[in-house]
C-alpha cells in the first residue's frame, strides 16, 4: 500500500510537532538568520552549528552589522567550524543584498542563487524556512525518506526525479513544517540505519529496508503500541536507554556465556521496578530479529522466557 500524500503530511505534521529537537534557527523567519544557519549547516553536524550560531548573532546581529564587518572578525567568529571560505562567502553574500538589493534580502531562488555560497538547495531552504513559501527543500535526509517512503526502493535516484518527486508530496498548505518535519524525520527515524520498529510509518512503507511488516506478520503476535518518545519523554524510560542496558549487561558476560532471561530481568528490574516480563520478551525478541543478540534455541519451540541469550559470534 502506498500512502496517499495528505496521510503523509498529517502524520510528519504530528510527528514533528512531538519529536522535533529545539533548535534556534526553527525559532525565527528572520532570513539574515536563516540564511547564517544554512550557511553554518553546510557540512557541520547540527550540535556543533548551535553554540555557533547563537555567539554569530549576537556578534552579527544584523545584515547590515555583517556587511560593514571585517573578514578577520568574521573568519575568527567562524572558528570551529571548518571550511572557512563559507564564513567569506557568507560576508560576500551580505555586502550583495545591502549594495546590489538596496538591503532588500531576495526572496526568490533566481536571485538568491546569485549570492556567493548559495546554490540550489540553500536557495530554497531560505525561500521556505524564512518566507515560508511553497518549495520543496531536498537534502540527503528527505531524499532518503521519499525514495524508500514513497518508492519503496533504498536506490540514488537521479535529481530530476528526485524533484519531481519533492514537488509531487510538497504540503502546499504548510510548507515551513512539512520541509522541516521531513528532514528531521529523515535526521532522526529514517536514517541511514532505520529505525523501522519506532516509525509512524511502518505499516504502509514499502522498503525492503522494513522488515516490521513480517516481523508482525511471521511472529503473529500483536503489535506493541507504537511508543513516541517525544521530547517529555525521559530517555531513561524510553526503549533505546533498555535496549541499550540489555546490550551493555550481555557485553559484561564472560566470552560464550548464555545469560539466562530471570538474570537479564533481575538487571533491567533494578532500573525500573515496575519493568513487566512481556514487555522485556518483546525486547529481545526485536534485538533477535535485528541481529544484534542471539537466542540459546530456536524460539518457535521455546518461549522466550525460558531461553537464554549472548551477544552473537
Ligand atoms: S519504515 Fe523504516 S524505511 Fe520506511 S520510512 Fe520508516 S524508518 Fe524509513
Amino acid at each position: 500500500m502506498q500512502a496517499s500524500k495528505e496521510f503523509l503530511h498529517i502524520k510528519i505534521a504530528e510527528w514533528f510537532s512531538l519529536n522535533q529537537r529545539e533548535l534556534p534557527w526553527r525559532q525565527t523567519r528572520n532570513p539574515y538568520f536563516i540564511m547564517i544557519s544554512e550557511f553554518m549547516l553546510q557540512q557541520t553536524q547540527v550540535s556543533r552549528v548551535i553554540p555557533k550560531f547563537i555567539d554569530f548573532i549576537e556578534k552579527f546581529p544584523t545584515l547590515e552589522f555583517l556587511s560593514q564587518s571585517n573578514a578577520s572578525e568574521v573568519i575568527r567568529s567562524w572558528s570551529g567550524l571548518g571550511y572557512n571560505k563559507r564564513a567569506i562567502n557568507l560576508l560576500r553574500s551580505a555586502k550583495m543584498i545591502i549594495d546590489e538589493f538596496k538591503g532588500e534580502f531576495p526572496n526568490d531562488i533566481k536571485n538568491l542563487c546569485l549570492l556567493p555560497g548559495v546554490g540550489e538547495y540553500t536557495a530554497s531552504a531560505i525561500i521556505c524556512f524564512a518566507f515560508e513559501k511553497a518549495v520543496p527543500v531536498i537534502d540527503i535526509n528527505v531524499n532518503r525518506v521519499l525514495e524508500r517512503l514513497i518508492l519503496g526502493s533504498d536506490i540514488r535516484l537521479p535529481v530530476k526525479t528526485q524533484k519531481e518527486i519533492a514537488l509531487q508530496y510538497l504540503n502546499h498548505e504548510d510548507p515551513w513544517t512539512w520541509n522541516q518535519g521531513i528532514m528531521e524525520f529523515g535526521a532522526l527515524v529514517c536514517k541511514n540505519i532505520p529505525d523501522c520498529f519506532n516509525c509512524v510509518f511502518n505499516t504502509v512503507c514499502a522498503s525492503p529496508l522494513n522488515r516490521t511488516k513480517i516481523y508482525y506478520e511471521e511472529e503473529k503476535i500483536t503489535k506493541p503500541k507504537l511508543q513516541i518518545e517525544n521530547k517529555n519523554t525521559p530517555f531513561i524510560q524510553s526503549d533505546r536507554y533498555f535496549r541499550g542496558q540489555l546490550i551493555k549487561f550481555l557485553s559484561l558476560a564472560i566470552e560464550d556465556e548464555w545469560i539466562s532471561f530471570e538474570d537479564a530481568y533481575e538487571y533491567i528490574k533494578r532500573m525500573d521496578n515496575s519493568f513487566d516480563q512481556e514487555k522485556l520478551e518483546i525486547l529481545l525478541d526485536k534485538l533477535n530479529f535485528e541481529g544484534l543478540i542471539q537466542f540459546s534455541d530456536i524460539k518457535s519451540e521455546k518461549t522466550i522466557k525460558t531461553l537464554s541469550f549472548r551477544l552473537p559470534k
